[in-house]
């Protein structure tokens, strides 16, 4: 079983940069139609210039923050508003922390962490499950192999990456046959994300060189396009798990 992907609908959160940005380019690659989610819309729009020239037939960009509930809808009815159909979403927009929890002063500033990475994939699956369930779709949900990983200093962002792999896991159960799901639990993946920006203890974006160095010296680093590869060719065929080995090596290398 290989899905033809030519045609159909896929929304992408996070196509601004990353793994989000390759998912954007391999979908268009296969003819699919794509809208692309993120704040920054003129990085959205460069994507949506590149997918069109990989061979997308049809790119809408919206600009949304998936922390915000009135923006995910707005992603969903632009989509069907355009196309008027949809066949995958891809949760991925993301963002990631590095503090010990004791050298935190107010820890309420990390609930933007569970805003972005949790409640935004809550918000797009709850407005997009009804034209799912009519398109017998698919939803790609990007965990992470921190999500088993008690890696020092992520709490924050391994805790919201265990969450949506248990929160899609019960999906599962609820949608049945009629939307699929498929988890992907990346290893360490050269991206924005892991250029050392992250949220600090003092709940703020900033590049945290030492963390940097610490996952380059001890990480197989991955490239976003081979995982995004991996990504897409594992949804077209319909498996509900995405891991490699070098990603699970993740898990062992970290000290
Ligand atoms: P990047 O930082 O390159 O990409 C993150 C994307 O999320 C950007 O497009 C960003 O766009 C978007 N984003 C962040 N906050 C919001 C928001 N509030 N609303 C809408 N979009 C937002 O990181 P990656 O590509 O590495 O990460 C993609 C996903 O993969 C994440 O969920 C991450 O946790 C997961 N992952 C990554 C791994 C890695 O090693 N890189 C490993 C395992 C999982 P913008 O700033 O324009 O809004």
């Amino acid at each position: 079983f290989s899905e033809d992907v030519a045609g159909k609908v896929v929304i992408i959160t996070g196509a601004s940069s990353g793994i989000g940005e390759s998912l954007a380019y391999e979908y268009a690659k296969r003819g699919a139609c794509l809208v692309l989610a993120a704040r920054r819309e003129r990085s959205l729009q460069e994507v949506a210039e590149t997918a069109r020239d990989l061979g997308s037939p049809d790119v809408v960009v919206v600009r949304a923050d998936v922390s915000k509930v009135e923006d995910c809808r707005k992603v969903v009815d632009q989509a069907m508003n355009h196309f008027g159909r949809l066949d995958h979403l891809v949760n991925n927009a993301g963002i990631s922390s590095v503090a010990m929890l004791e050298e935190v002063e107010d820890v309420t500033d990390f609930r933007a962490i569970m805003d972005v990475n949790f409640w935004g994939y809550v918000y797009m699956t709850r407005f997009a499950a009804p034209y799912l369930r009519n398109s017998r779709g698919r939803i790609i949900v990007l965990s992470s192999s921190a999500s088993w990983l008690p890696a020092p200093r992520m709490s924050f962002y391994n805790a919201s990456k265990a969450a949506v792999a248990q929160f899609f896991e019960t999906l599962r159960v609820e949608f049945g046959p009629d939307i699929g799901i498929t988890l992907v639990t990346p290893g360490f993946i050269e991206s924005e994300l892991t250029q050392g920006k992250f949220f600090n203890k003092a709940g703020r974006l900033e590049v945290d060189q030492d963390m940097r160095d610490v996952q380059v010296s001890m990480i197989p680093i991955q490239r976003v396009e081979s995982c995004a590869k991996a990504i897409v060719r594992s949804a077209m065929r319909g498996e509900r798990y995405v891991t490699e080995p070098a990603w699970f090596r993740t898990t062992f290398m970290w000290k």
